[in-house]
């Protein structure tokens, strides 16, 4: 640390009264230890200007594509704070903590009603998690049925990375359909495709394209005709909420991330909460435990041919009452005003920038919309460049380079949050980036020049990161 001065200390203890002991040989990890030494202040100033360098939604724009970025109302924090909430054990016997599974119940019948989809477990603790039980469900079903030829996940070539990654991990092979010129999955390839060893195909909606799936009904048809079951990646369901049931265009199981639509704040992989909703008569598979009401008083119950536990206890409690909170302060009319300025907003971003920006899928988009940077690549500039140049305007990147069916692609989602100002902010930004790729595009290949530190090495940081302080650069660790 160069702030160090030798001598310098952060705090001050009274001349010792008693006789100094040596430290036994055993307990001493190391000999010598090179601490930075610092006075107090200068140790309060350096970690406080270390945090105000954090990019976080409560500071800036953040239009992370697929990641739903929004306001978390902080007295959802405060909610879920209450010493009677965050106190408890889970091994305290069910009768001290009814109002507690109470909340559960009665979110797991929100979710159900949200989703159309009304047997739910709030078990998985991340969308991911919740894709790999519900592919369990899938197989059970099957198996149960004894189906168990079915092995395969028919999925999109447009999905979300986790989907066939989850269901590689449940066990199935993964078949590829098509997506066809508009973006939506080819329906013809989608037929050619199922058949006796379809277990389950599985839908990213909205897609990753941001786009709704305009063939979903014919497509739940096909797939239930062919003796499959349907799963939709409801991870980021903030396009849909009170507006579409999922259950109701044939969706057999679905999952939904409570760290994006419902109100926890995330991003830098703290907790998640990836609930898995299903259809009544795959309600008996679900992971273990889902809340119920018996005998007037609320338990935690196992299914009874339930996949079992996906992992410690019973999901994660505290993000489970953050998303209570959330949706009973909105109501129905609240979480239909989500969704629609969600997709408005996208579709005033995407309006005003269409004239610059090439767009993939000509047509109206949901709760995001994915420009490519196609046009600005003929004149030198890269996705990833105008994403550099964008933190130089205290903007957050939007995800690149995904979906991959898209060249160049920016994953552009502002969500429900933003204001007409931020978001005519953020276009005048973008169409300045545009124009400069024609004048001065070292201007933004060489972005960002206003932050800490400037173009970083990427790839080296996540393969070889350096996880731990050291008062000596070592390349050796
Ligand atoms: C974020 C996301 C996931 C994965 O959720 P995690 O909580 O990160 O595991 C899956 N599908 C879609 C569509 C997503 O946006």
């Amino acid at each position: 640390m160069d702030r160090s001065v030798p001598g310098r200390k952060a705090f001050a203890l009274p001349q010792s009264d008693v006789p100094v002991q040596e430290w036994p040989d055993h307990v001493q990890m190391r000999d010598d230890l090179e601490l930075p030494e610092v006075s107090q202040l200068e140790v309060i100033r350096y970690f406080s200007i270390l945090s105000q360098r954090n990019f976080s939604i409560d500071t800036n724009f953040y239009p992370l594509g697929s990641c739903t970025m929004k306001y978390n109302p902080k007295i959802n924090d405060e909610l879920s704070n209450l010493p009677g909430l965050a106190d408890i054990h889970p091994l305290q016997p069910e009768e001290t903590v009814q109002g507690a599974i109470r909340l559960l119940k009665n979110l797991q019948d929100d979710l159900g009603e949200i989703t159309g989809l009304p047997a739910v477990s709030l078990a998985p603790l991340a969308g991911a998690q919740g894709e790999y039980a519900g592919l369990l469900i899938a197989r059970a079903y099957h198996e149960a049925r004894g189906d168990a030829q079915r092995t395969v996940a028919i999925i999109p070539d447009s999905a979300h990375g986790t989907n066939p990654a989850s269901a590689t991990m449940a066990g199935l092979d993964v078949v590829t359909v098509r997506s066809d010129l508009n973006g939506n999955v080819d329906v013809a390839n989608l037929r050619e495709l199922s058949d006796s060893q379809t277990a389950v195909f599985m839908l990213t909606i909205p897609s990753t394209l941001g786009l709704f799936e305009p063939n979903i009904l014919e497509i739940t048809e096909i797939i239930h005709n062919a003796g499959g079951l349907v799963y939709a990646d409801g991870a980021n369901l903030n396009a849909l909420l009170g507006i579409v049931r999922l259950g109701d265009l044939g969706v057999d199981i679905c999952h939904s991330n409570l760290h994006k639509t419902f109100s926890t704040p995330h991003g830098g992989g703290g907790p998640g909460s990836g609930p898995v909703m299903v259809k009544d008569n795959l309600a008996k598979f679900l992971p273990n435990p889902v809340a119920e009401k018996r005998d007037g008083s609320y338990v935690l119950a196992n299914p009874e041919n339930s996949i079992g536990s996906i992992n410690g206890f019973h999901g994660s409690f505290l993000i489970a009452v953050r998303a209570y909170a959330y949706i009973k302060a909105l109501g129905l009319e609240g979480l239909q005003s989500v969704s629609e300025n969600a997709i408005i907003n996208a579709n005033y971003i995407q309006a005003n920038l269409r004239d610059k920006y090439n767009l993939p899928a000509d047509r109206y988009c949901m709760h995001e919309t994915v420009l490519s940077a196609s046009r600005q690549k003929d004149r030198g500039v890269a996705g990833i460049d105008i994403a550099k140049r964008l933190l130089d305007f205290g903007i957050h990147a939007p995800t690149m380079y995904f979906p991959m069916i898209v060249e160049e692609a920016l994953m552009i989602e502002p969500t429900e949050s933003e204001s007409k100002e931020t978001l005519d902010h953020f276009i005048a930004v973008m169409r300045q980036i545009d124009d400069e790729a024609n004048y001065t595009p070292e201007l933004i290949s060489e972005a960002p020049h206003d932050l800490p530190v400037t173009r970083l090495d990427e790839v080296t940081a996540a393969r070889k990161p350096i996880l731990r302080w050291a008062a000596i650069d070592s390349d050796d660790q």
